[in-house]
């Protein structure tokens, strides 16, 4: 009888873990400007080699979250590479990897093509594989980008590339947009210049059918200061 209570409690141990690791409670869903992530800065010189660059917001990723800690690299269940180039085109249209250059039909194959997929399928999207399975969590995320047009959201404030607003104009106007719930912003600062718009994040219930407000205490807004942003064209 000990025994069997023993081996019990041993279960319940080792499965702990796994089970507090694939917890998420929502999901942010990140969409990046190009010219912001691009802009080169000493630490990061010429990251991108993407040319041209896309004119829109692009994929940066979609992190599964809880609310007291932060989910990575949950599962090692591994990514699974696209094989054709029409579905490498398909995916890589909204969520392109900036650092690389573009493949042909030929290259595409090469694994630093599909380095960024693996490495969000990997330190994301294993967060939330027991509801969205890897096929589904790509799916789902470019689902996402066609709904939530950022460059329209963004115009209906007369925000537009090229121009310097108020950070917290981009953050209302995206708050009115995505219908009144805190977004996630992100820009970095070269030395001695204004911050650059990077990233704007929108939250989601587990399910996926809600926003919600993005959680106060992962918000990286006040990377962008509390005056004009450069929104670069
Ligand atoms: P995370 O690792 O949590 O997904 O996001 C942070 C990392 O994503 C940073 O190291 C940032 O440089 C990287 N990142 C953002 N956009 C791109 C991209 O287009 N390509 C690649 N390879 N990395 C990116």
């Amino acid at each position: 009888m000990m025994g069997i209570v023993f081996k019990l409690i041993l279960l319940i141990l080792l499965l702990c873990p796994l089970t507090i690791n694939s917890s998420f409670q929502y999901l942010t869903f990140v969409q990046q400007w190009p010219r912001g992530y691009c802009t080169d800065n000493p630490a990061n010189p010429n990251r991108c080699q993407r040319n041209p660059l896309p004119t829109v917001f692009t994929i940066h990723g979609l992190w599964p979250g809880n609310f007291t800690k932060i989910l990575q690299n949950c599962t090692s269940s591994p990514y699974t590479s696209l094989r054709t180039f029409q579905d490498w085109n398909n995916r890589n249209l909204r969520w392109p990897d900036l650092t690389k250059p573009s493949p042909t039909a030929q290259t595409f194959r090469q694994e630093k093509f599909q380095s960024f997929w693996r490495h969000e399928w990997t330190k994301h999207g294993t967060c939330s594989e027991n509801m969205y399975p890897q096929a589904t969590y790509f799916s789902r995320t470019i689902q996402l980008s066609q709904r939530h047009n950022i460059l329209n959201y963004l115009a209906t404030s007369n925000i537009r590339p090229g121009s310097n607003p108020t950070v917290s104009s981009v953050n209302s106007t995206i708050y009115k947009a995505i219908s009144n719930h805190v977004p996630d912003l992100m820009c970095v600062t070269p030395p001695r210049q204004t911050p650059v718009l990077v990233e704007i994040g929108i939250c989601f219930n587990a399910t996926m059918t809600t926003i919600i407000d993005c959680p106060s205490g992962f918000l990286r807004t006040r990377s962008c200061g509390t005056n004009t942003i450069s929104f670069p064209a």
